[in-house]
């Protein structure tokens, strides 16, 4: 049963649950390398010093803590028509951090991931596993910031630390944010 075989146009639509344990669980695991916990440090040191002035670090940027508070909130859903928007091969469209913390309606979205060939239940369960978690630290990020730090906020930021790429041009959003994702994911290395 376990070993039957999960075809990519079957995953593409399948509304796989949220399970906020297990993202915590592998939030916990990431921050819990030096690299990521430092990288995360001086992330949030660089954007809350130059964010609006009431746009203040929630929990003193305990990302922990920040996606606790994201729960009594709106929480963690799954929505997102996969493929609409060329984010990120894997994890096409549909991650997003809604409302904030100020207004009492912090939520994370996140969307369907798309397998390269079929998969059996544990193996997209697994990739759910490491996908979500990863996507996770990325939204949870965005509401460290009272009224959300934004994927240029970020961006920005990232740019001016030592040894970083230069920031993409224009002012697209998702250039934006696959920049600075780039580097987070990096630092869970
Ligand atoms: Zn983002």
């Amino acid at each position: 049963m376990s070993q039957v075989k999960i075809s990519v146009e079957e995953a593409r639509e399948m509304i796989f649950p949220i399970d906020t344990n297990i993202i915590r669980e592998e939030m916990t695991r990431l921050i819990g390398k030096p690299n990521c916990a430092a990288f995360v440090r001086e992330l949030l040191t660089r954007v809350s010093e130059n964010a609006a002035p009431d746009n203040t670090l929630v929990a003193e940027g305990d990302v922990l803590k920040i996606f606790d508070l994201v729960l009594t909130q709106n929480g963690v859903i799954r929505a997102g028509a996969p493929g609409s928007l060329p984010f990120s091969p894997q994890f096409p469209t549909g991650n997003c951090a809604t409302g904030s913390i100020a207004t009492n309606n912090a939520g994370i979205q996140i969307g369907n991931i798309i397998p390269g060939a079929p998969v059996t239940h544990d193996e997209l369960a697994a990739l759910y596993r490491r996908g979500d978690g990863r996507v996770g630290m990325h939204e949870t990020l965005h509401h460290a910031g009272r009224l959300v730090y934004s994927d240029q906020e970020f961006a920005i930021a990232v740019s001016t630390m030592p040894g970083m790429p230069a920031l993409p041009g224009g002012h697209n959003k998702f250039a934006f944010s696959q920049y600075w994702d780039r580097e987070l994911r990096n630092s869970f290395r």
